[in-house]
């Protein structure tokens, strides 16, 4: 179909889109640099503040990483040993390894079919008089049916900490991710869709006591200066990294509205071809597209995904094996067959190249290889 293939595809590509934005980012970080601010100060803050207003929440608490602001959050809830909190086994470790980190259980609870998040309807079967909390992940950029879940948490006085490491900008029901449930854990790591150039991460709540209590958390637990009365850690985001996403949060749904058209166009063509099954949005819910994974039918995933890559097509498999049955969570008890769908998705998921500066011929060789694959 495809008459010649010149350029491969990269599965993401960062670099792209500093050369568009190269000139403001170089002058912020110079100013930060001559400014001798390299740790706090008035650009951390700016930042704090603007996406704070970005998220529709009245506090945001910058941190060094997407893990840390997790751990954060779960410490602020005072989630420790003997409580257990409940997950999903579709995600990247760092949701459930904070929940060990910090002394708790991880719970896990089988993922929807169409969305690849959290079941819903399968949470309530799984608290138990020692849930504390429940950690949503909005994955791919797709945000979890927080109505719901959040008449199950109020039900059962539980904290939602919501991971939106993937899916800055998302909505569910017209609000933004981050400040439906009581916190939302945010990771700028370079390829996520407000990525910096570097770690960093945010905390974001409408809980004035709860920001404070993560301040002093992040800080060693100082409370006031030299005065310590918890066990905290050293959680900062750099004042250069901060002056970086103080300028790409100003593209940040210029760029989610470029995803969503590819993911538009991907969906257009995709959807016609029999062996696999294309992503989709859940009604109410608006994503960011931080991956467009697709399912490969019948046992065909690494056949295709390594011709796509004979096509020049570079794909990823996020995640190749669920929580539940990884070796660091043997102890839990877990088995084969426990969580399906999961499990499932596991062998069948292939991410496709997705950020927001995939040109239309690049995206016509992504579609043409994959029907190549089928059709040929
Ligand atoms: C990236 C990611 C994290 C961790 O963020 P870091 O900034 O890399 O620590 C947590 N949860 C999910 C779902 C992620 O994708």
């Amino acid at each position: 179909m495809i008459q010649s293939v010149n350029h491969s595809i990269p599965a993401f590509d960062i670099k792209q889109q500093y050369t568009t934005i190269e000139a403001e980012v170089s002058a912020a970080v110079l100013e930060v640099l001559a400014s001798g601010r390299y740790i706090g100060g008035p650009i951390v803050a700016g930042f704090e503040q603007q996406f704070a207003a970005y998220t529709g929440v009245s506090k945001c608490v910058a941190c060094n990483s997407g893990t840390d602001a997790l751990f954060l959050a779960l410490r602020a809830f005072n989630i420790g040993a003997g409580d257990e909190v409940i997950t999903t086994p579709f995600t990247f470790i760092a949701t459930a390894e904070v929940i060990s980190a910090v002394g708790a259980k991880p719970v896990f609870v089988d993922i929807n079919t169409t969305t690849f998040n959290l079941n819903v309807e399968q949470v309530a079967a799984a608290i138990t008089p020692n849930t504390k909390a429940i950690i949503p992940v909005h994955l791919f950029g797709q945000p979890v049916d927080l109505t719901g879940l959040m008449d199950i948490a109020e039900a059962h006085n539980l904290v939602v900490i919501e991971d939106c490491a993937q899916s800055t900008g998302a909505s569910w029901a017209g609000q933004k991710v981050g400040s439906i449930g009581h916190i939302g854990c945010f990771s700028f790591y370079p390829t996520k869709n407000l990525g910096g150039c570097g770690d960093g991460g945010a905390i974001t709540t409408n809980n004035p006591e709860v920001a404070e209590k993560l301040r002093i958390l992040k800080e060693h637990g100082q409370k006031n200066r030299y005065h310590y009365e918890e066990i905290g850690v050293n959680s900062r985001l750099d004042a250069i990294q901060a002056a970086i996403l103080q300028i790409k949060l100003r593209y940040l749904d210029i760029w989610n509205n470029q995803r969503r058209q590819v993911a538009a166009r991907y969906h257009q063509f995709l959807n016609q071809i029999p062996g696999i099954i294309a992503p989709q949005e859940l009604a109410g819910g608006m994503g960011v597209w931080n991956q467009y994974t697709i399912r490969v039918l019948s046992n065909k995933r690494d056949l295709i995904r390594n011709q796509l890559q004979e096509r020049g097509v570079n794909t990823m498999v996020y995640y190749p094996r669920p929580l539940h049955l990884q070796p660091v969570y043997a102890n839990l008890g877990y088995k084969e067959g426990q969580l399906p769908v999961a499990e499932q998705a596991c062998d069948e998921v292939l991410s496709l190249p997705m950020f927001p500066e995939l040109s239309e011929e690049q995206q016509d060789q992504v579609i043409y290889s994959l029907k190549d694959c089928f059709f040929s």
